[in-house]
């Protein structure tokens, strides 16, 4: 404004007018755009967090429900059956009979408890390096016992190395819910392959059953929670925390399924170059 204000005494009338033009108009234009412009990016970038919060904040009071409800359930059918039992006239036989169920009621809370528990703790604590071989064996031999239970049998086949990074704890929890469902998906029997493939850059896990498989429609709710078509057997919280485990190891996972064939879990884990280095050269 100075310098409009001093060029109206010394300059035309004529070239007063390019002045108000270049000092004034253009500036604050300019200037007001940028402040626009800075301003509506930062707008933006605040809603994007404050959607993200309300979307997380949605779904901790969603599985909040959600839980409270699934543990309420066998927590008042239990309750109920005390009271039956403090009937001093039951028989044995009966008495025994509402024990059992008691129980059995209760361990179906603990399971949602404990399915429930892996799921809150998605981040991982520790990263350490799994040798993804060694991993597989230990899960295997976990869970032989269930597997014979259904007459499967588990075929392997394993690269010779394969080394990833990640919480051993929470990878086991991951594969034993995988296969545990495969085991479970094959009531009459059948076969479990789990294969490992190592290349320069990426472990990949395959796991294919010959089990029941699933639907499209069943295959685009794995991972919701609590979705279980095992009714009473079933947490539905098992895909659920093998897919936020998965994601916290910067891990892939595919899934190919069909009914009355079978299903096959393909996961894909980023290599630990210096590691396998190391084996290398130990081989050779
Ligand atoms: P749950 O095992 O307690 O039912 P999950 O989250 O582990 O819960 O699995 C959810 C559902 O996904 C299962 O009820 C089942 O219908 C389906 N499913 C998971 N894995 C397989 C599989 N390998 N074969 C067939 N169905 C499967
Ligand atoms: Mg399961």
């Amino acid at each position: 404004m100075l310098t409009v204000f001093g060029m109206s005494f010394t300059t035309s009338h004529s070239s007063l007018f390019d002045a108000w033009f270049a000092y004034l108009v253009i500036p604050s234009l300019g200037i007001g755009i940028i402040s626009y412009g800075i301003e509506f990016v930062r707008k933006n970038n605040e809603m994007q967090q404050q959607l993200i919060k309300a979307e997380k904040l949605k779904a901790v009071e969603q599985m909040g429900a959600a839980i409270s409800h699934e543990i309420r359930n066998p927590l008042t059918a239990a309750s109920g059956f005390v009271q039956l039992l403090q009937d001093d006239y039951l028989s044995r036989q009966k008495r025994k009979e509402y024990l059992s169920i008691v129980k059995e009621e209760l361990l179906s809370a603990e399971r949602v408890i404990q399915d429930y528990l892996t799921f809150a703790k998605p981040s991982l604590e520790t990263f350490e390096e799994l040798n993804v071989k060694n991993e597989l064996r230990q899960i295997i031999n976990i869970l032989q016992p269930l597997a014979n239970q259904n007459s499967v049998e588990i075929i392997t086949d394993f690269s010779i190395i394969g080394f990833i990074k990640g919480d051993g704890q929470k990878f086991r929890q991951c594969f034993v819910n995988v296969l545990k469902n495969a085991i479970e998906s094959m009531p009459a029997g059948g076969y479990l392959t789990i294969s490992t493939e190592f290349s320069q850059s990426c472990v990949t896990i395959k796991v294919t059953d010959t089990g029941v498989g699933m639907t499209s429609e069943q295959l685009e709710r794995l991972g919701e929670p609590f979705y279980s078509t095992k009714g009473k057997k079933g947490t539905g919280l098992g895909m659920m925390v093998v897919y936020s485990i998965i994601r916290a190891m910067d891990g892939s996972i595919w899934v190919e399924s069909e009914v009355g064939k079978g299903t096959t879990f393909l996961f894909e884990f980023q290599t630990i170059t210096t590691t396998v280095k190391n084996q290398q050269t130990v081989r050779a």
